[in-house]
């Protein structure tokens, strides 16, 4: 068992069928990657872990409870966070405002806006945001407006935004999609410094195959819905399945 188990997952969409027979284990403290090519079903199964889809048939257990179900805000109060293919953060409020949002959220159940004005009473949750600002080194960007930050800035805003929750598993649905080479070594990096630094479990779904093999310690190859292999890096790279079907030699 899994922190993480998908046991015979369906999804159709019409005629489509997107997701077929899909089984994935994904161990605690481990960072699980799953590729495969543009239309593989990659982000119906993530969709289908959080709760934005619903699953034809199958079960998601996750820390030993049923997923299905549940809406988004119950599963992500589970431990499950998600960094969304586009970030999801306000360009109209500052980066530390941005924090503040899943602090309030978390403590009160919902985000009021009015739960601004108490908070120069609330050190302790500044601290918090300051210290996972300083974490993905932005908090000398602290009063930027979020949406004059660059594409990698939102990125890494983002991710300190579902980290500050304390989630036990984040999902990352390529994060560094649309990154330049620069932005997205500082990525890894960060999510190295994460993964060594607390309790959490990552499935990452990645294009980019210098991602994947600095990261993951598993590889899931989608294709057509259905997962093809899983394996150890090393395994993957020499899989002759996988040079067909994804990279395409
Ligand atoms: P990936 O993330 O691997 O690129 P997706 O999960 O986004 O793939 O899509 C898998 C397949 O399902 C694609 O053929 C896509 O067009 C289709 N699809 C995804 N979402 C929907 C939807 N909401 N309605 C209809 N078809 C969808
Ligand atoms: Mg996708």
């Amino acid at each position: 068992m899994g922190i993480l188990d998908v046991r015979d997952v369906n999804k159709r969409f019409g005629g489509l069928q997107a997701l077929g027979n899909v089984n994935l284990s994904v161990a605690e403290n481990t960072v699980h990657a799953i590729i495969g090519p543009n239309g593989a079903g990659k982000s119906t199964l993530l969709n289908c872990l959080v709760g934005k889809l619903i699953p034809d048939t199958g079960s998601v257990m996750f820390d030993g409870q049923s997923v299905l179900g549940r809406k988004p805000y119950e599963i992500n109060q589970m431990g499950i966070s998600r960094v969304f293919q586009t970030p999801e953060i306000f360009g109209d409020l500052t980066v530390f405002e941005n924090m503040m949002i899943p602090l309030f959220a978390k403590r009160d159940g919902s985000f009021r806006m009015h739960a601004f004005e108490g908070v120069s009473h609330e050190r302790g949750l500044i601290a918090e945001a300051e210290k996972m600002l300083d974490e993905v080194n932005m908090l000398d960007k602290r009063d930027f407006h979020a949406g004059s930050l660059s594409r990698g800035d939102k990125r890494r805003l983002e991710m300190a935004m579902c980290l500050i929750q304390r989630p036990k598993l984040l999902l990352l649905d390529e994060p560094t999609a649309g990154m330049a080479r620069a932005d997205t070594n500082n990525t890894i990096e960060l999510l190295k410094t994460i993964k060594k630094s607390r309790d959490i479990t990552m499935c990452i779904i990645e294009h980019d195959m210098h991602v994947v093999f600095s990261l993951a310690d598993r590889i899931t190859v989608l294709a057509q819905g259905t997962p093809l292999v899983e394996d150890t890096p090393e395994k993957i790279k020499g899989h002759p399945k996988v040079k067909e079907a994804y990279l395409g030699e």
